[in-house]
């Protein structure tokens, strides 16, 4: 089977080839550790979890390696442990707890380790020890950075003209800088900070910047170059930009992944999502309100690289199509894997594409092709979907889900001939039973739509 995945740095669709088939190597920048995630964060975690999944197909389940690291030192967890009275400790343990509880509900595969930043000090000491003594990096008032003319094909995954990588990093002009793009590999901890003894006879103690935490944590783990580094696309500029920097420099190699993979962006309903405008979704409240396979299921409706607009009628959808596919293959024995949908996903997980082969097995299945339900089943699984019993996936029904579309349009209708006879206590009364489960109504000149309230 040919793996076909799009390649950051190359900006092209290439065939994989792993290094070692017997040790098929996977990086994945992971959470940092101070709140809840959100939807957006979600991503990531699930396109690099179905890309696990194919690899395990495969190369044999135990030939993947998929390291997803851990920032737990990190100016936001210091800044929210403060807040909140509590230890950096009691923060970074609580807030990485409710991560793999939620990550778990999305169907997610623990992935083979999952280093801590904390727990890699020495690699990043020996990183920056290395840099300084090969020229790439400098000491300057007990900070230590990293020196970017010193690489001269540095910027080549972002492919940025140099004032924009400026602009872009919001860099700190600061006087001890040799050039505005050097950035950042250790500096001073401020009092009451978590802080290390410092490398290269900085007397001061200090703490890692977070570039090189995953430079770091991918060598320990999977050595100097491997075959896949994966994120989201903001994390292009500069985090990836400078693990490649510091890597290459530290090691000396032509390159530090051999496929550099980035989800694209997330908005909600439509908007950037941002506290400000009250649209921040977590998946822990997302979870109280849809069964984890649907938030999953909704996530892969669109191609990972496109932008994806998340919409309670995307997750409205994706929980009708399990429902429907749930009762299909209730008491089907899983089958062959679909060759249309494995195919589709080895096109650098075109997840629709293969969603469309899985829609066509379910209309063979309506007309009773027991095969054509075995293979959805089979398929939908080997996705991370129909993972429950179908009892188990029945018994999760809250109010966004037990909504019944034909109901409502009912009740809209029934509140329109109210309103037309001008009974509008009649279609007052409606719209507040509506309202009791979670339905907004909203009229308009093109009629009365609906949406449920969040
Ligand atoms: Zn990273």
């Amino acid at each position: 089977m040919e793996l076909r995945l799009y390649d950051t740095l190359t900006r092209e669709k290439r065939v994989f080839t792993p290094t070692d088939p017997a040790r098929v190597r996977m990086y994945v920048c992971g959470p940092t550790v101070y709140d809840f995630a959100h939807i957006g964060n979600a991503r990531p975690v699930i396109v690099f979890d179905v890309l696990f999944r194919l690899l395990r197909h495969i190369y044999g389940a135990d030939h993947v390696t998929y390291v997803r690291n851990v920032t737990d030192v990190d100016d936001k967890i210091n800044a929210r442990a403060a807040e909140r009275g509590i230890s950096i400790r009691e923060l970074t343990e609580e807030t990485y707890g409710n991560f793999l509880q939620d990550v778990a509900a999305l169907g997610c595969l623990p992935p083979t380790a999952e280093p801590r930043a904390t727990e890699h000090i020495a690699e990043m000491k020996t990183l920056i020890e290395r840099l300084v003594k090969g020229g790439h990096a400098y000491v300057a008032e007990d900070n230590i950075l990293f020196h970017v003319p010193s690489m001269p094909d540095y910027g080549r995954l972002s492919k940025r003209p140099l004032d924009e990588m400026i602009a872009g990093a919001r860099v700190e002009v600061a006087p001890y800088k040799k050039d505005p793009q050097d950035f950042i590999l250790w500096k001073p901890a401020k009092e009451g900070e978590p802080s290390w003894p410092s490398p290269c006879g900085i007397k001061a103690p200090g703490r890692p910047g977070w570039h090189i935490e995953c430079s770091a944590m991918s060598w320990k783990h999977l050595g100097e170059t491997f075959d896949i580094h994966g994120g989201g696309i903001d994390l292009v500029f500069p985090h990836h930009e400078n693990e490649i920097a510091q890597s290459r420099c530290a090691f000396h190699t032509a390159v530090m992944a051999n496929t550099w993979m980035h989800n694209g962006f997330l908005q909600v309903e439509g908007e950037k999502m941002s506290k400000s405008l009250g649209n921040f979704v977590t998946i822990h409240d997302l979870l109280k309100e849809w069964p984890g396979e649907t938030i999953r299921f909704a996530m892969l409706q669109t191609h990972y690289r496109q932008p994806i607009n998340w919409t309670v009628a995307g997750l409205r959808e994706a929980q009708r199509t399990l429902d429907h596919w749930y009762d299909l293959t209730n008491d089907v024995a899983s089958g062959y894997l679909c060759a249309d949908a494995l195919d589709a996903l080895a096109d650098d997980l075109n997840t629709p594409k293969a969603f469309a082969a899985l829609h066509e097995l379910r209309s063979e299945a309506v007309k009773g092709a027991k095969a054509a339900a075995a293979c959805l089943k089979a398929s939908a699984q080997m996705i991370g979907l129909l993972q429950q019993s179908v009892a188990d996936w029945a018994s999760f029904r809250p109010a966004s889900v037990a909504i019944d579309d034909a109901q409502i349009m009912a009740s809209i209708d029934a509140r329109n001939a109210a309103r037309k006879a001008r009974n509008f206590k009649e279609a007052d009364r409606i719209r507040d039973e509506l309202a009791k489960i979670g339905v907004v109504l909203k009229d308009s000149k093109d009629g009365t739509t609906w949406e449920i309230a969040r």
